[in-house]
């Protein structure tokens, strides 16, 4: 049998990251060349053919629309590619949820697609990566990855890009899965998915846009007033997602400028609570005030399905809470 022929896009990261020293905190994300990281895994003797391809070398807090823009286009190209099993992207984790979500949102659900990350340089005493990617390398070798979508490895556990999210800064176990927890856990020695693929021969949900609008987050702070919402709209932001109190909440004088933007623009409320489900009318009028609530996705992810939504010309409240409701 031949050894599965993965396609790796490389953009950086701490998983390419190089340190001052193997004790130091400080380091250079993305200061590896994906060959030199790649060099490094050759004593693992992973079962798979690596076939790299450098997109960038930056950290992920840089990363936007000329790299999404190399990322999915490579990628559409390995699905397309009967000799590639799929495809592992490594990546800063700092906005990793938002690469893989967006990619999940405009692909379709064949062939394993995932993003691979480390909290540590490869250089560090303890360093994440090199596991992370055998970890990844395994996912994307086992025929019961295909129709799960983007997914992202990290910390041993294989989670959806639908649900995963940064929740710490600096501990190996950086990622969350939530509202749905993990669907499979992995070593470099044993892969256990949790459940059956759940998007079989799912196509894209949204069209790969030409450009993607300015969306901003507002985070939301106890005594704040209104005047950032005009500010926003003055710099002509083509929606708002607010980083909202609890379930959404902000000030009532905040509340009314979103609700008098979303004469115009789409306005979602999120929370920038770590976990928990923004619901439709709870404390916030929703029906009446024209608002959008982002059920379980955070400040991050709804920006991204905010912005494929207005890219895609989709602007009827109705549709866009639907494609929130679906996550
Ligand atoms: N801020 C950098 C990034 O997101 C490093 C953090 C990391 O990769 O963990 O690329």
């Amino acid at each position: 049998m031949t050894n599965p022929r993965i396609l790796v896009l490389g953009t950086g990261g701490t998983i390419a990251g190089s340190a001052v020293s193997a004790t130091s905190a400080a380091y250079q994300p993305g200061g590896l060349s994906l060959e030199a990281m790649l060099g490094n895994l050759a004593g693992l003797e992973l079962a798979a053919e690596l076939i790299p391809q450098e997109v960038a070398q930056i950290g992920s807090q840089d990363i936007g629309w000329p790299q999404w823009q190399a990322l999915h286009a490579a990628c559409a190209g390995a699905l397309a590619d009967p000799a590639i099993t799929g495809v592992i992207i490594t990546h800063g984790t700092d906005t990793a949820e938002e690469t893989a979500f967006l990619l999940d949102l405009t692909l379709p659900a064949g062939k394993p697609i995932v993003l691979v990350g480390a909290m540590r340089p490869a250089d560090a005493v303890g360093a994440d990566g090199m596991r992370n990617f055998a970890n990844a390398a395994r996912v994307v070798s086992d025929p019961a990855a295909a129709g799960r979508g983007v997914m992202l490895v990290m910390g041993d556990g294989v989670l959806a890009a639908r649900d995963a999210r940064k929740a710490a800064t600096s501990s190996i176990d950086a990622f969350k899965s939530f509202p749905r927890g993990a669907i499979a856990r992995v070593t470099p020695a044993r892969l256990d998915w949790f459940g059956p693929p759940h998007r079989v021969g799912e196509k894209a949900r949204f069209a790969w846009p030409e450009a993607l609008p300015r969306v901003a987050i507002l985070a939301a702070g106890a005594g704040m007033d209104e005047q950032p919402v005009k500010a926003l709209l003055g710099i002509g932001c083509k929606g708002i997602v607010l980083a909202g109190m609890g379930q959404g909440n902000a000030p009532a004088c905040v509340i009314a400028a979103l609700a008098e933007a979303a004469a115009g623009v789409p306005v979602v409320r999120s929370s920038r609570v770590d976990e928990g489900i923004v619901d439709r009318n709870v404390e916030v009028d929703d029906d009446g005030l024209g608002l959008i609530a982002a059920r379980a996705l955070g400040p991050a992810k709804a920006r991204v399905l905010l912005m494929v939504l207005i890219a895609n010309g989709i602007t009827d409240t109705g549709q866009m809470q639907a494609a929130f409701d679906a996550g």
